[in-house]
């Protein structure tokens, strides 16, 4: 069964209307796809009615960005209950401050010399009434636009992160906060990407194990960046912390993106799955 348990939509920082993505994993051959937008679920009713046309089963799903000793990782709440007001009390807490953020990295991108940031990122929404959250992958695209930078890595290179010009410092909530929206909305809370962190192995293995405690049950083991070894590397993490293994392809759908959605590598047999423990089938 192709599954593909991690996606976004231009609700946050996809290029692709839900409609659009789930047409692309229609013809791509999934039959079970989550829509996992960062700290969003709005794009969810759209994508059940695409996903209800073309046959395709929908996971309801977030990717939530939170804090953990200070640094900024990646939530995936899969099989969410969108209506549960514990979680969406938390996603707004998370979109204010996004609003917030996007006009400080405006600042800190115009004492760079690059004018109107804001207003240009923003001219990027393909769909103003639906696509209102502005994210770093918008400035991102906006850099490139007007010729500053090539492409995405070279842009988190120079700006949007840390002291460069328009990084802002994150204000997510803790890690055992948004672990428990998603259990109180019924999902499971899978730690998206472990090895996109820069992180040292063992304080990888510290991060599942705080995961773990507070509540976390899942990790991706196969992503659309993975190679063999990454697949390996973290099939024996899942194990070692009884975690579930996902797959998702977090594919956004941007000029240059070589992720595909629904295209990934094949999960190794042994370990125990995300979709074994939710109804798709
Ligand atoms: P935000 O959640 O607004 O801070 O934006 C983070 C998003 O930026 C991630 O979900 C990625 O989609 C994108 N991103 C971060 N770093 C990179 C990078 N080096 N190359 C490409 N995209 C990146
Ligand atoms: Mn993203
Ligand atoms: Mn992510
Ligand atoms: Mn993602």
């Amino acid at each position: 069964m192709r599954i593909d348990l991690h996606s976004h939509s231009y609700y946050s920082d996809g290029f692709l209307s839900p409609t659009e993505l789930l047409d692309l994993a229609k013809n791509h051959g999934c039959e079970a796809l989550c829509l996992s937008d960062h700290d969003t679920t709005n794009g969810l009713d759209e994508a059940q009615i695409a996903a209800d046309k073309n046959g395709i089963k929908l996971i309801h799903g977030v990717e939530i960005s939170a804090l953990w000793q200070n640094q900024t990782v990646h939530i995936l709440g899969i099989d969410v209950d969108k209506t549960n007001p514990i979680l969406q009390a938390g996603l707004k807490k998370h979109q204010d401050f996004r609003e917030i953020r996007a006009q400080e990295m405006a600042k800190g991108l115009l004492r760079s010399g690059i004018k109107q940031a804001y207003e240009k990122s923003r001219e990027l929404a393909r769909n103003p009434e639906k696509s209102t959250m502005l994210t770093r992958t918008h400035f991102a695209q906006m850099l490139i636009k007007e010729g500053v930078c090539k492409n995405m890595n070279a842009v988190f290179k120079r700006f949007l992160t840390g002291n460069k010009p328009g990084g802002v410092l994150p204000q997510w909530q803790e890690m055992v906060e948004v672990v428990d929206w998603i259990r109180q909305a019924g999902g499971i809370a899978v730690m998206a990407h472990p090895f996109r962190y820069r992180f040292s192995r063992a304080k990888v293995g510290r991060l599942l194990t705080a995961f773990k405690a507070a509540g976390g049950q899942g990790v991706e083991v196969v992503t659309g960046n993975s190679d063999e070894g990454e697949i390996k590397l973290a099939a024996a993490l899942a194990r070692q912390h009884d975690l579930l293994a996902s797959a998702g392809s977090d594919y956004h759908g941007w000029q240059g993106e070589y992720r595909q959605l629904g295209r990934l590598k094949p999960m190794p047999e042994t370990l125990k799955t995300v979709w074994d423990n939710i109804s798709i089938i």
